[in-house]
């Protein structure tokens, strides 16, 4: 009888423990990230220089574009490099249903090693803070700006795909800063690089961003279509891309094949040698 009793404990206190301890993981497993994101989420003046709104306006004020596209001069559509390399970049758009986050994707390129640069808007930034602080997180990756209300940068407020561009050179100035500051505060770094939400803009738009110190990121192919195509799709419009190609694809369309086709591509370039670079890496 004191055997059976003393098993019956050992049983109790096995128990006891194999659900204490299952009890701590699942507990561990819903703890939120302690992040402070009324004061993250709230631009602030930034530590590094940038001319004002005021000064902005003072010398583009009531300038009138005269061109208006994809590939205007000052935009960098293609890296200048010889060297075998394609520079893969993501971008997040935060557009009505936008604001998804492809979780396959961005643990693919880290688990491959792929350095990447992303895009990021204000308004995906806002739907998804411990994503972004996630992702600032690793060196692999820039984080660049993909504008804060995620519009063409324009002073007259042309559209491209229906979307209204920014309507004066403050409007531009703003789309471009406020962004900056929210990246800045998040990852001490100022972003190198500005790609507007449809990646449209006027020629009065690329002088101001100019000013305030950024490159913009062009594109040398689509390589997603918008987050419309198949993974086959995908792998033939990047399919020898040439060197220092920019290919633009979304991290924000999880839906998408978007994952499966940069996957297979990856795999695809490393075999016919090309190696992966951030934008900063060769601008
Ligand atoms: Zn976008």
């Amino acid at each position: 009888m004191k055997r059976v009793n003393l098993s019956f404990v050992a049983i109790l206190l096995c128990f006891c423990a194999v659900f204490g301890f299952l009890l701590g993981e699942r507990l561990r497993f819903f703890e939120l990230p302690t992040v402070d994101f009324e004061v993250f989420l709230l631009p602030q003046e930034p530590s590094f220089d940038l001319p004002s709104r005021e000064e902005i306006w003072a010398l583009f004020g009531g300038v009138l574009p005269t061109s208006f596209g994809e590939d205007l001069d000052g935009i960098v559509s293609v890296l200048p490099t010889d060297e075998k390399v394609v520079a893969l970049t993501f971008d997040a758009c935060g557009w009505e249903k936008g604001y998804p986050y492809d979780e396959a994707l961005i643990a693919f390129l880290l688990l491959e090693e792929v350095p990447a640069t992303l895009f990021l808007s204000g308004k995906w930034i806002e739907d998804n803070p411990s994503h972004f602080l996630y992702l600032a997180g690793q060196p692999s990756f820039d984080i660049e700006n993909h504008g804060y209300t995620h519009r063409p940068l324009t002073v007259d407020g042309r559209a491209a795909y229906g979307i209204a561009g920014t309507g004066s050179a403050e409007e531009a100035y703003d789309e471009v800063v406020m962004n900056a500051w929210r990246i800045f505060e998040a990852t001490g770094r100022r972003p190198l690089f500005f790609r507007a939400g449809t990646a449209f803009y006027d020629d009065v738009a690329v002088q101001i961003a100019a000013e305030l110190n950024v490159r913009i990121a062009g594109y040398t192919i689509a390589g997603d279509g918008g987050a419309t195509y198949s993974a086959a799709q995908i792998l033939r419009v990047c399919e020898n891309p040439p060197k220092g190609a920019i290919l633009l694809f979304h991290m924000n369309h999880p839906e998408s094949e978007t994952y499966e086709g940069v996957r297979e591509l990856v795999f695809r370039l490393r075999e016919q040698g090309y190696s992966f670079v951030k934008l900063s890496d060769v601008v």
